[in-house]
């Protein structure tokens, strides 16, 4: 098993933090708190075309809107 490390902007306090998460993993609606504010944060998968992951995001989970 690999465990990827992945830096994340936290959408609520606005600070980075990192994640580990298996290179494997394929949960699209993964749920994290902020380390730091103690906020669920919506983590996204970003994979790349080998279909190993790439990197993940974190959005809000209350109505996130891209645009
Ligand atoms: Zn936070």
């Amino acid at each position: 098993m690999t465990i990827v490390q992945t830096h994340l902007h936290c959408p609520y306090c606005g600070k980075d933090f990192d994640l580990e998460l298996e290179e494997n993993m394929r949960e699209d609606d993964l749920i994290e708190e902020c380390p730091l504010c103690g906020s669920p944060v919506d983590i996204r998968l970003v994979l790349g075309e080998d279909d190993k992951l790439l990197r993940a995001e974190a959005h809000r989970v209350d109505g996130d809107s891209d645009d």
